[in-house]
């Protein structure tokens, strides 16, 4: 013991020093590493458990793998509609699990790779800050390491929150985590939450054979998008037998996960109860900034643990900087990605900054929600002036070859101009779409070059040409979409 804390202390007083530091493997982290190191830099990476970050291993990426073998199933379900005789045929969730994990195991594969290409180091164990740019690392074995950086990056990530719910935690909630890894659909799944990840899972499941419930705080699906967009969702879900129950404030959970639960609830002031055999919690994100020593580093964080960062993603200390979702940024991938970029632009002594930049997101449920730029809503709520344009998907005739008619996309034009302020779209490959759309916004574009193209028949595409040609040349009135 004597001689551990003693090697310990030698540690702190005589920390390895790197150029740069970097605390999580996630997108913004992993990609300077890489980028840095490629560049003569002596780089370490620490990372507690997966490498590469969420994305990869826990998140994007395995629930998009999941959901595409759900819509697989999806098309089992609808083969007769195909001309097809499916005969007997069944969901075997451990084969879904292994795709799943094939792919992750490839991906990983594929980060290591990276990591000795470039001569980043991996160091993989649990960092924690110990005084200004060091970090101590507890190892898989139980030794420490402590690093020093000239410059350190925070890239700790978020986590699923369990909500101080009486019960919740004891019931042993699912996260996306161990949901995305089960080897059984779950006979009834409840799922606490009608955010993104609860809305992708809840059709997945539903798709892989459970029933599902969905209960949710507020008033609607999606609240924040356009109350179109909200009704065609629950009418999606509606459709594909997912029970929906919202204004539903959840006060007691009793039983346990994976066996029988319970949610003791109050909705329209009568208190309910709804019964499953899963539980799933998505009810929002808290960031991995608790515990982690921010305080030794000088590193400040909002009153929700965010880490404080200004335009250029800097901290309150000098020469650590933080990035991702633990830095209060929109949570999404390739965000982290453009918080790599602007790191790496402001280290090279340029001036990329966050302020202003496109938040594209999309929802991977089937068909997909995409959206860039303002809804109407948001319009409406800054007192902007739209031109207002909307199409059903049924009137592309790409979805009619595909029996996707589902859905529509609408955008929003200026009142005094011709540049496209948003874009959304409920339908097929609508995340595809909003690129198109995204480009001719990033150029400044008036939106007649969409509408006057000659794009290929019969292609998704080709109906943004339609979506543009019905541009009105009055502004849109207040129609009251929230
Ligand atoms: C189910 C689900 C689906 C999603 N789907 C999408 C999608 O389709 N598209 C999209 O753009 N976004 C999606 N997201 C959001 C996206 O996954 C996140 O925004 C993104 O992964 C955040 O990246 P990050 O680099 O900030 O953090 P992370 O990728 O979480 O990286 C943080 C890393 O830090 C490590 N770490 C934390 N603390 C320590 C410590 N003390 N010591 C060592 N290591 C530590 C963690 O283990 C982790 O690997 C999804 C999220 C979920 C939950």
């Amino acid at each position: 013991m004597l001689e551990r804390l003693s090697g310990k202390k030698k540690n702190m007083t005589n920390p390895e020093n790197y150029d740069v530091v970097v605390l999580g493997s996630g997108e913004a982290g992993k990609y300077l590493a890489w980028t840095l190191a490629s560049k003569g830099k002596r780089v370490v990476v620490i990372e507690r458990r997966f490498i590469g970050g969420s994305c990869p291993n826990i998140a994007c990426l395995p629930s998009k793998n999941v959901i595409h073998s759900a819509k697989v199933v999806s098309y089992f379900r609808r083969a007769a509609e195909f001309g097809i005789d499916a005969g007997d045929w069944k969901v075997a969730m451990p084969g879904v699990r292994e795709r799943k994990r094939t792919m992750v195991d490839g991906l990983v594969a594929m980060h290591l790779d990276k990591f000795k290409a470039s001569g980043a180091e991996l160091l993989l164990g649990e960092g924690r800050f110990v005084s200004p740019k060091t970090v101590e690392v507890t190892l898989p074995d139980g030794g420490t390491r402590v690093v020093r950086g000239d410059i350190v990056v925070v890239n700790t990530g978020t986590r699923a929150r369990i909500d101080p719910i009486p019960g919740l935690s004891m019931a042993r909630p699912l996260t996306h985590i161990e949901a995305l890894d089960l080897d059984q659909v779950p006979e009834h799944l409840l799922i606490l939450g009608g955010g993104f990840v609860g809305l992708e899972l809840a059709q997945a499941f539903r798709r892989l054979g459970s029933h599902v419930t969905i209960v949710e705080r507020n008033g609607r699906l999606a609240h924040r998008e356009d109350r179109d967009v909200s009704v065609a969702l629950q009418e999606l879900f509606r459709d594909e037998g997912i029970k929906i129950v919202t204004d539903t404030s959840v006060d007691r959970v009793a039983g346990l996960s994976g066996g029988s639960v319970t949610l003791h609830a109050t909705r329209d002031e009568a208190e309910i109860t709804i019964e499953g055999s899963h539980l799933l919690v998505a009810s929002g994100r808290v960031p991995n900034t608790d515990g982690i020593g921010l305080e030794h580093a000088g590193v400040e964080t909002d009153a929700r643990g965010f880490v404080k960062v200004d335009e250029r993603l800097q901290t309150t200390a000098a020469e650590v900087w933080a990035v991702g979702d633990c830095a209060g940024s929109p949570q999404f991938t390739h965000i982290g990605f453009d918080d790599f970029r602007v790191v790496r632009d402001q280290l090279a002594g340029g001036h990329r900054v966050t302020t202003g930049r496109p938040v594209p997101s999309c929802l991977f449920t089937d068909p997909e929600l995409a959206r860039i730029g303002l809804s109407e809503t948001e319009a409406q709520n800054r007192g902007i002036a739209y031109r207002l344009a909307k199409l059903p998907m049924a009137a592309v005739l790409r979805t009619r070859t595909l029996s996707e008619t589902r859905g529509f996309m609408k955008a929003l034009i200026e009142a005094e101009g011709d540049r496209i302020l948003g874009f959304t779209m409920f339908g097929a490959e609508a995340g595809e779409m909003m690129a198109i759309v995204q480009l001719a916004m990033s150029a400044g574009l008036p939106y007649t070059v969409l509408r006057d193209s000659i794009l290929t028949h019969p292609t998704m595409a080709e109906g943004l040409g339609s979506l543009f040609a019905g541009v009105p040349a009055e502004p849109t009135a207040n129609v009251g979409t929230h």
